[in-house]
């Protein structure tokens, strides 16, 4: 039985981890959640799994189970929590820091939060290999790819080839696209996720930093990270071998399954994800126009210039998605912004201070591009 931490249990990813958690109750159990604000949905989830911790940022009250409470609670727990697998689905740069502290005690992290990697890549690889924890990708590409890599050398990898769905806005005439409404960003074709990521599918910001992610976890150069767009989102990554021989990973679009393989991995079980008709889904591939996608090229420069361009698009791409979210900005402002943002930053981080410093001065310079 492997005791579960989920960090961020009422968002998406969290509440889809407890399903499947319900689903293999003979194999996981979970013994903390925890949550940003929506304290009355934590406690009804610790109640109903039995969960012997709630953690918050913000205060929680009186309960009948052990708190960790207010600024840095996250990372607190991480560093002394009993736990075997800490899932980190948090959102925003607030998940590096507990990956960090899980991994030096040499634990396993299942990790669903983008920004830990695109921020802190260097970093959090650095721990992994020092403490000898695990870290395993929540996100539908990476578990591809981790799939894909089983019994292959590092070294006979000449592509990863990621797949995009292409996001809501797909077929949009290119004139009207920076003007999209919210309701129709929001509108993901394939994929139920948080409101934050599916507008960066439909920007294919998302893409940028999962290439990011890619180069870190397979320690794979930036140039041999290619993306593909697939409309159907049932191959979720391919790995092309230097002879020519590809490995892909097909599922139903599920986040359950992901989740599920990293919870269980290496172990593979029955899952709540349905079959695929491979007769009704016919599986097509298209270049990805980067005329439609502006925002993913000021991604891909970061991703060349180095880790402190990466972590300010990353605050600055927060802060306008939030803009744009709450109908301050239009999308087609998101790239202006990134790039505007971006130019300014050059050179490595060294420490989880300089992430949290270059964060905070991206966040504030991205604030007055949009004023
Ligand atoms: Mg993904």
């Amino acid at each position: 039985m492997k005791r579960a931490a989920i960090l961020g249990s009422t968002g998406s990813v969290g509440r889809q981890t407890l399903e499947v958690i319900g689903a293999h109750r003979d194999k996981l159990s979970v013994c903390a959640l925890s949550c940003h604000r929506n304290v009355g949905v934590l406690l009804e989830q610790a109640a109903k799994f039995g969960a012997e911790t709630v953690i918050c940022d913000s205060p929680i009250g009186a309960c009948s189970v052990q708190t960790y409470e207010g600024q840095g609670a996250f990372e607190r727990f991480a560093r002394e929590g009993d736990y075997d697998i800490l899932v980190v689905a948090v959102v925003g740069i607030a998940g590096l820091r507990p990956t960090l502290a899980a991994l030096e005690r040499g634990k396993t992290v299942c990790l669903a939060n983008k920004e830990t990697l695109v921020c802190g890549g260097d970093l959090v690889m650095r721990a992994v290999k020092r403490f000898g924890g695990r870290l395993l990708p929540i996100d539908s590409e990476h578990c591809a790819i981790h799939q894909c890599l089983k019994g292959n050398a590092t070294k006979d990898i000449k592509r990863i080839i990621l797949t995009a769905s292409g996001g809501a806005l797909r077929d949009m005439p290119l004139d009207r696209l920076p003007f999209a409404t919210k309701r129709e960003v929001l509108a993901h074709p394939n994929w139920d996720m948080g409101d934050k990521i599916t507008v960066d599918c439909a920007t294919m910001v998302n893409k940028g930093f999962e290439a990011i992610e890619a180069k870190y976890l397979f320690d794979v150069p930036e140039e041999n990270i290619h993306i593909l767009v697939h409309r159907q989102s049932v191959v979720h990554s391919m790995v092309q071998f230097t002879d020519n021989t590809y490995m892909a990973q097909l599922a139903a679009p599920d986040m359950r399954l992901p989740i599920q393989y990293a919870l269980l991995y290496p172990e593979r079980v029955s899952s709540l994800a349905v079959e695929v008709d491979f007769c009704a889904t016919p599986l097509t591939f298209e270049q990805v126009d980067m005329a439609r996608y502006p925002a993913l090229s000021v991604v891909s420069e970061a991703a060349k210039a180095g880790s402190a361009m990466c972590v300010a698009v990353n605050a600055a791409d927060e802060v306008a998605v939030g803009a744009f979210l709450d109908g301050h900005i239009a999308l087609g402002r998101i790239h202006t912004i990134l790039s505007r943002v971006a130019s300014g930053f050059k050179g490595e981080v060294r420490d989880v201070q300089d992430v949290m410093r270059i964060d905070m001065e991206a966040r504030r310079l991205a604030k007055e591009v949009i004023c």
